[in-house]
């Protein structure tokens, strides 16, 4: 049980409470949540809840998972030309969609560019999305860069994009650990690249390793122990391309033997367009090596975990129900769009094609999907007519 619960965080205790809420009302909306979704939700500490709750959330799993299936069924007889998508539509009404939302949520990679190449009529799309009042925020799992070394990427392919309209997984790194009241005179061990460094330093808190480490090597040999900083109390792994064995030991010997050392994995990507059109390693094996080495389940802060919608959400005040999650992947940026209770947009520009959205193993729907973001422009003509 506790296996189908290690994207989970202790932070989200939150968003328990929010089933449990649910339960006593299920609406429309809520009843489209699919049952693995609602699984994301719970957090590890459920197993500390009382034995009611518990007996609770498996009855109310019961009750959704019959809601979930009525309303594919009905979602399908309303909706022939859907049985492609099974419970996702393809997008036919841009301008309806626009008009229904007021805060966009974009992926970057695979939306906004693919290979580091801006992806044509991305620019026009913004422009008229921001013309239209729309709130536009940029939420990434990419933890090699902090908001300001986006933000630059960013205008080098000139789109004039603000800071705090960039949220990346190495941001919600170091506002996790912010928001639970970590100790800056403790340390953070970075496995990881300069975007977690910078953010780190600039949320006040003190770091070692990084690229710093990466050409350190670990002796072999009779007693050669590895010194390691008493002081650390959290280690954050994200996508490294120094990783070494040196890290991994470094690491390993903070979480296990330092008392109450916690670790946090920036995002748990399996593979990622890193330079170009070939799926390479991501962030989530640096993680998956951690996590074998010290059998601890990290606290994840990136996508599908909600930490930086929710932060987003409370500091401009912005209602849920009124995003849009724009995003390439299914088991990130959908499943955090769901997990949010957003509306959920799939563009087939970056790592999900047609044939995986349609095929049998997946169980992850978004509420529309496109080729890529500039089909919005057409609700331009839409809306002039
Ligand atoms: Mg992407």
């Amino acid at each position: 049980m506790r296996e189908q619960f290690l994207c989970l965080a202790d932070f989200r205790t939150e968003a328990f409470s929010a089933v449990f809420r649910s339960q006593r009302n299920p609406s429309p909306t809520s009843s489209r949540m699919p049952l693995f979704r609602l699984q994301l939700i719970v957090t590890n500490s459920w197993q500390t809840k009382s034995s009611e709750e518990v007996k609770d959330f498996r009855a109310f799993v019961r009750c959704r998972q019959k809601l979930d299936e009525r309303y594919q069924a009905a979602a399908m007889e309303a909706n022939g030309s859907c049985v492609a998508g099974k419970g996702a539509s393809l997008l036919t009404d841009p301008a309806q969609l626009i008009k229904e939302v007021e805060t966009f949520l974009f992926d970057v990679d695979g939306v906004i560019w693919r290979g580091g190449k801006l992806i044509e009529g991305v620019p026009e799309t913004l422009d008229m999305l921001r013309a239209m009042g729309k709130k536009l925020f940029f939420v990434t799992n990419n933890s090699t860069k902090s908001r300001r070394m986006l933000q630059e990427k960013f205008r080098s392919l000139g789109l004039d994009i603000r800071e705090e309209e960039v949220f990346s997984s190495a941001f919600a790194a170091a506002g996790y650990l912010k928001s639970i009241g970590f100790p800056t005179e403790k340390k953070v061990y970075i496995v990881g690249e300069e975007g977690i460094q910078q953010e780190l330093a600039q949320a006040g808190f003190q770091y070692l390793g990084g690229p710093e480490d990466g050409g350190k090597k670990v002796l072999l040999g009779t007693g050669k122990n590895v010194d390691f900083d008493r002081d650390v109390g959290a280690v954050v792994v994200g996508f490294d391309h120094y990783i070494n064995y040196y890290k991994m030991v470094y690491a390993t010997l903070c979480i296990r033997e330092n008392p109450g050392c916690l670790f946090i994995a920036t995002n748990c990507d399996s593979v990622a367009h890193i330079i170009g059109q070939q799926e390479w390693p991501a962030g989530g094996t640096m993680v998956g090596s951690v996590r074998a080495s010290t059998a601890r389940t990290p606290i994840v802060v990136g996508k599908p975990a909600t930490f930086m919608m929710d932060y987003l959400a409370n500091k401009f005040n912005i209602s849920k129900s009124k995003m849009c999650m724009v995003g390439d992947r299914l088991d990130t940026d959908i499943l955090f769009g769901q997990a949010g209770g957003c509306k959920t947009l799939l563009v087939l520009s970056g790592v999900t094609d047609l044939k995986t959205l349609n095929s049998p193993e997946n169980t992850t729907y978004p509420d529309f999907y496109t080729n890529q973001l500039p089909d919005l422009l057409a609700a331009k003509k839409t809306m002039a007519a």
